[in-house]
């Protein structure tokens, strides 16, 4: 009976540590689990937005730019797009220097995330262009196009030296073109949306740059 009992003891206290070797593994893989986790979000973190300026590349942003626009659709909603571009950019990278250019790309972009809602989307497009989705009405988009208009054209800091040394001296200034396009003037296709924006945006450089037209 004694001798029993105690291989009984020796069985519990033996699937006691299994148990607790077991516990001691789990966590071990949970917390492997948890890093492998961590670096996935984080390359996928990269993989979406734009080194220079923290912006969604045009990708991720279109992904979401598609879900915004049927659910729009779905609902009988409003929304549109804005391709907003730098004006005489080169001539700010020849002036300036390419430092300088990278500078004025991260300031626009600043300022492009300060008008970001649960309404607005921001994008860097590519180079110094940047595309903006916004649920609204055509009034609520082109006032927002019209508020970053003006705002950038308030935009400035110094210039760049070589060596990386902000000038006492010389500032930069820099101004802005946007072409909108809307799901109310043009129907809820992307690839019609694009194009119209851009036409917009063309036309605002051919009527002198710095100003908002629409589709
Ligand atoms: P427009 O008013 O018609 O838009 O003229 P623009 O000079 O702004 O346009 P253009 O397309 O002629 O030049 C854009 C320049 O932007 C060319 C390219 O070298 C420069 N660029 C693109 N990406 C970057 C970047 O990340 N950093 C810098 N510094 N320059 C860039
Ligand atoms: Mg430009
Ligand atoms: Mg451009």
């Amino acid at each position: 009976m004694k001798n029993s009992r105690t291989s009984e003891q020796a069985s519990l206290e033996g699937i006691r540590q299994l148990l607790s070797h077991l516990h001691g593994e789990v966590t071990a893989l949970e917390e492997t689990y948890t890093q492998v986790l961590g670096v996935l979000q984080k390359l996928e973190g990269a993989a979406n937005h734009d080194d220079l300026t923290g912006l969604l590349r045009r990708r991720p942003f279109f992904k979401l730019w598609e879900a915004l626009l049927s659910e729009c659709q779905r609902l009988g909603e409003s929304c549109g797009l804005l391709m907003v571009d730098i004006d005489f950019f080169k001539k700010i990278n020849d002036t300036h220097g390419h430092p300088t250019g990278d500078e004025v790309i991260k300031r626009v972009a600043q300022l492009l995330k300060s008008f970001e809602s649960d309404r607005v989307l921001v994008s860097r497009y590519g180079g110094e262009e940047f595309a903006v989705a916004i649920r609204g009405t055509d009034a609520e988009i082109l006032g927002t196009a019209e508020m970053i208009r003006r705002n950038a054209e308030k935009l400035h800091g110094p210039v760049i030296e070589e060596g990386g040394k902000p000038s006492d001296v010389v500032q930069w200034r820099c101004t802005l073109s946007i072409g909108m396009a809307s799901s109310a003037r043009e129907g809820y296709e992307t690839a019609r949306l694009m194009k119209s924006a851009d036409e917009a945006l063309y036309a605002a450089k051919q009527s002198g740059r710095n100003q908002v037209k629409a589709a």
